[in-house]
C-alpha cells in the first residue's frame, strides 16, 4: 500500500477545522429523532453527522436497526441542515443502498472488519469510489487485522481512506467498555502517518462522563478526528443508551477539550 500525502487530500480539501467532528445518533430511530439530532448539531463544530441505519447486534434481540427508510431521514437532514452524511455500512447490499441515497461517509463497523470475506466484498463494491470509506479497528486487538481491511480498500482504488479507533473488547473488568490499547493505533498510524486516524471515545467509553477524558487522550496524541454519538434523549436511546451525550453536552466537551492549534 503506498504511503503518500494523497491519503491526507480528503481531510484538507473539506478544510474542516482540527479536528474533524463526526456526531449523531448511535442508530437513526424515526424521522423526528433524525431531524432533531441534526437540527442541533446544525452550525457548530460537526461536520458530518452519522446514524446507524443496519445495526451489528452482538445477540440477538435488541434493535436491529431501521433498515433503508432511515437513508431517506439522513437525505432530510442534510437538506435541512447541510452536514455531510455518515452510515455504517456490513455488507454490499448495504453499499449499494448508501450510495443511491447520497451517503458521502461509509464506515465499516468492528463486527465488520473482523471478517475478510465481509471486508472484501465492501470493498469489490465500493470499487474506486470517490465517497470517504472509514475502517473500524475489529473487536480484537489484531492490528494484522485492521492492516489487512485497509489493503483491502485500498486495492479497490478506494483513495479517501481513514480509520477509526474504538477500543477493543476484553474479557476483563476495566473502567472502559472496550479498552483503548492506544499503541495499537499509534503503531498503524507509525505505518501511515498520512492517513486520518480517528477515535471514537463513545464506543471506547461506554459512558458519557468519559467522553471528554478520552477525546482529550486522542487529540493529545495528535488524532485528526473524533466520532462522538449523540441523542435528544439518550437516556430513552434505543442502542447505547449510556454512551450518548445531548447535543449541548457536546458543545460542552468542544468548550472544555485542549486543541492544539496547528501553530501550537
Ligand atoms: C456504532 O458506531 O454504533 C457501532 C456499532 O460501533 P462499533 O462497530 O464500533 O461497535
Ligand atoms: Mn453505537
Amino acid at each position: 500500500m503506498e504511503n503518500n500525502k494523497s491519503m491526507r487530500n480528503w481531510l484538507e480539501a473539506f478544510q474542516l477545522s482540527h479536528p474533524l467532528v463526526i456526531a449523531g445518533p448511535c442508530s437513526a430511530e424515526t424521522e423526528e429523532q433524525v431531524l432533531a439530532v441534526a437540527r442541533e448539531l446544525k452550525d457548530s463544530d460537526v461536520s458530518i453527522f452519522r446514524a446507524g441505519i443496519w445495526k451489528p447486534r452482538t445477540r440477538p434481540g435488541g434493535f436491529e436497526g431501521v433498515g433503508e427508510i432511515g437513508l431517506k431521514w439522513l437525505q432530510k437532514a442534510k437538506a435541512e441542515t447541510g452536514l455531510l452524511l455518515a452510515v455504517e455500512v456490513a455488507n454490499a447490499q448495504h453499499v449499494k443502498l448508501a450510495l443511491e441515497h447520497d451517503i458521502d461517509v461509509l464506515w465499516i463497523g468492528a463486527r465488520t472488519t473482523v471478517n475478510p470475506f465481509a471486508v472484501q466484498e465492501i470493498a469489490d463494491a465500493l470499487k474506486n469510489t470517490d465517497k470517504i470509506v472509514l475502517l473500524k479497528n475489529p473487536v480484537n486487538p489484531d492490528l494484522s487485522l485492521w492492516l489487512g481491511g485497509l489493503e483491502r480498500l485500498y486495492n479497490a482504488g478506494i483513495k479517501k481512506l481513514g480509520v477509526i479507533h474504538r477500543g477493543f473488547s476484553t474479557y476483563e473488568k476495566t473502567k472502559y467498555r472496550n479498552i483503548p490499547e492506544w499503541q495499537l493505533a499509534i503503531e498503524l498510524q507509525s505505518r501511515f502517518p498520512d492517513l486520518p486516524l480517528i477515535c471514537d471515545p463513545s464506543h471506547i467509553s461506554g459512558r458519557r462522563d468519559m467522553i471528554l477524558e478520552v477525546s482529550q487522550q486522542a487529540l493529545d496524541l495528535n488524532y485528526d478526528g473524533l466520532m462522538i454519538e449523540t441523542h435528544c434523549n439518550p437516556d430513552k436511546a434505543w442502542s447505547d443508551a449510556a454512551q450518548q451525550v445531548t447535543p449541548d453536552a457536546l458543545k460542552q466537551i468542544f468548550i472544555d477539550l485542549k486543541i492544539r492549534k496547528a501553530t501550537d
